[in-house]
């Protein structure tokens, strides 16, 4: 039974629009009125880069639903150009500012939805309100960017930030033609993975011609000649460009929710309990603007990902409605399409593992399965690095790069996490295999087999980035060709094929580790050595994970 009858809702895209339609599916009685301050609803920002590299050619298509659509199909009342300037929470009712004709009026509410999304972060940088410098979160920006592109022929294009919205647009700008340079602050691209799962994408970024600035950061922009910029770096390079898009992060929509009073998270978030409801409980928040805990470490976070924004609106819906729902938190499941690489990730990162102190007990594999039976045409491998708990075999996260099958496989650890479930059972899961698609031993199941076989004692690891530390034996058993071609100083060089005949030349009172390319045939000599009375442990993910982490820009 609905304890709420008239539901106002503030943002009308993924969170607000999912709300108000979950509410209208649960109640025929409520009324329902749902604001935004732009010239659209439940339009796909997700889709603007794409929109802007010419893979969506017509803007209509960015619009999953209309207020014509709202009405028609859910009784919705959407409120376009709308602005809810002020919440009144002792006379349970907002102020809306009309934004064309630029007079308010007052809307009492039962119960309130605010699902203002993020604003991008415009850095204080001398020179950031020239012409050609652009953000990117609504239509009209998109449309302002594509017109920029078209009216001055433009060739060159700056992206400020190397995560997902930058390598987006980089890789839409890219295919519209333009050559790119990408500024990022830290030492690598998509600075929320582990930087030797990029490594191979800095190669890919720049083999495309794509000029990296990494370690770098805009300190001014300038007019330049024309409706040119002048864009010059911390390390006193400088660069002209037609035009310049700023990708480094979004920060929660909160002033409406601050001014209110409402309670602010640690992290800049409106904060909300499991049920998506804020410090007053008539209102609720959901989407990019609130702060989320994470399921894995339990810490919390501004997460802005459309799939958490969309289930916590239906969640607040229900709650408001009387079900009791909860959400249960967030693990940042993601994926990007970089050039033809596919980037996914479930879980926290190694690195955030470790600044949060709750690397113990943890342990990491890597892998490089195919994608698909290596016979069959168009094989690919996938790297995939999964991190694991040694007390339980739970499965804490996994990181993947390749060009296909990639976001299946992470998907399917995402659910494994999602349940708890254990490197055991990713060993036993049943997925689907048909050469095209996958091997009879799918990569999810080989990286449950390798943490499993850890798990049971069966393999020690080792790790490349222990090797000037050790007092180990290292012990290359890739073929002598191989071995020629690079090695790493000091290792003995045994192939597979003589490790029996050969065990006399290795020593029992010290410990060895061995390597091969990828890990497969040093855990075959690391098995057959353990069982000979050898000290062995196997350096996980072989020469190439050597080379991902020694070489920001290995070519592999
Ligand atoms: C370019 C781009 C690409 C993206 N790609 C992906 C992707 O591939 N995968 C993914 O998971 N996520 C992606 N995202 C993120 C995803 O779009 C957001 O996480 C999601 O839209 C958040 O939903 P929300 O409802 O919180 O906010 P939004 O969808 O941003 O909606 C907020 C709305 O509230 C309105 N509003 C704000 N304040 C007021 C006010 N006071 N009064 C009235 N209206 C107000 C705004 O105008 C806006 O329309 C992308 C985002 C962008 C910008």
């Amino acid at each position: 039974m609905a304890e709420y009858l008239r539901i106002l809702i503030v943002g009308g895209v993924a969170g607000g629009a999912s709300c108000a339609a979950r509410a209208r599916r649960t109640s025929e009685s409520a009324e329902i009125i749902m604001f935004d301050r732009g010239p659209y609803v439940s339009f796909a920002n997700c889709g603007l880069p794409y929109y802007i590299g010419d893979v969506i050619k017509k803007e209509e298509n960015l619009l999953i639903a209309s207020p014509e659509l709202f009405r028609k199909w859910f009784n919705i009342d959407v409120r376009l150009h709308s602005e809810v300037s002020s919440i009144d929470r002792i006379r349970r009712c907002i102020t809306v500012k009309d934004l064309e004709s630029g007079q308010t009026h007052i809307e009492p509410y039962d119960a309130l939805v605010l699902s203002p999304g993020a604003r991008s972060i415009r850095p204080d940088l001398p020179g950031l309100d020239l012409p050609g410098i652009f953000s990117l979160r609504t239509i009209p920006d998109s449309r302002e960017i594509r017109n920029w592109i078209d009216q001055y022929h433009a060739r060159h294009a700056l992206v400020v930030g190397g995560g997902y919205i930058g390598m987006e647009m980089t890789d839409n700008l890219l295919k519209r033609g333009l050559n790119v340079t990408v500024v990022e602050k830290q030492s690598q691209i998509m600075p929320i993975v582990d930087p030797e799962m990029m490594a191979e994408v800095h190669t890919a970024l720049i083999e495309a011609g794509v000029s990296l600035w990494l370690n770098d950061s805009v300190v001014r922009f300038e007019k330049g000649k024309g409706h040119r910029l002048g864009v010059t770096l911390a390390s006193g390079q400088h660069i002209e460009t037609d035009l310049v898009i700023l990708c480094i992060g979004v920060r929660p929509e909160i002033q409406l929710a601050v001014d209110a009073g409402l309670t602010i998270g640690e992290h800049g978030g409106i904060q909300v309990d499991a049920q998506m409801r804020t410090s007053d409980p008539l209102i609720w928040a959901v989407g990019d603007a609130v702060e989320v805990q994470d399921v894995v470490t339990r810490a919390k976070s501004v997460i802005p990902l459309a799939g958490p924004a969309n289930r916590q609106g239906r969640i607040a819906a229900d709650v408001i409605l009387g079900r009791n729902q909860t959400f249960r938190g967030v693990q940042g499941t993601s994926v990007v399409g970089i050039l033809d690489l596919v980037l996914a990730f479930t879980g926290p990162s190694e690195k955030l593992l470790k600044r949060l102190g709750q690397w113990d007990g943890l342990e990491k594999v890597y892998l490089y399965p195919g994608h698909a039976a290596g016979y069959y045409p168009g094989a690919n491998p996938i790297s995939i690095k999964l991190i694991f708990d040694t007390h339980d075999g739970t499965v804490i996260s996994a990181q993947a790069l390749g060009k296909s099958g990639v976001e299946k496989r992470i998907d399917v650890i995402s659910m494994a996490i999602q349940n708890k479930a254990t490197v055991f059972d990713l060993e036993e899961a049943e997925l689907c295999y048909a050469p095209q698609f996958g091997t009879a031993k799918d990569p999810v199941n080989l990286a449950g087999m390798i943490a499993a076989n850890v798990m049971r004692g069966d393999i020690a690891l080792a790790h490349w980035e222990d090797i000037h530390a050790t007092e180990a034996l290292i012990l290359d058993v890739r073929t002598p060709e191989e071995f020629n071609r690079d090695h790493v100083d000091e290792a003995l060089n045994i192939q597979l094929d003589d490790i029996r005949d050969r065990m006399n030349e290795l020593p029992k009172d010290r410990e060895i580790w061995t390597y091969c390319y990828v890990g497969q045939r040093s855990y075959y000599a690391t098995r057959a050595l353990t069982q000979h009375g050898f000290d062995v442990k196997n350096i996980t993910g072989g020469f190439k994970t050597y080379l991902l982490h020694a070489n920001g820009n290995y070519k592999g």
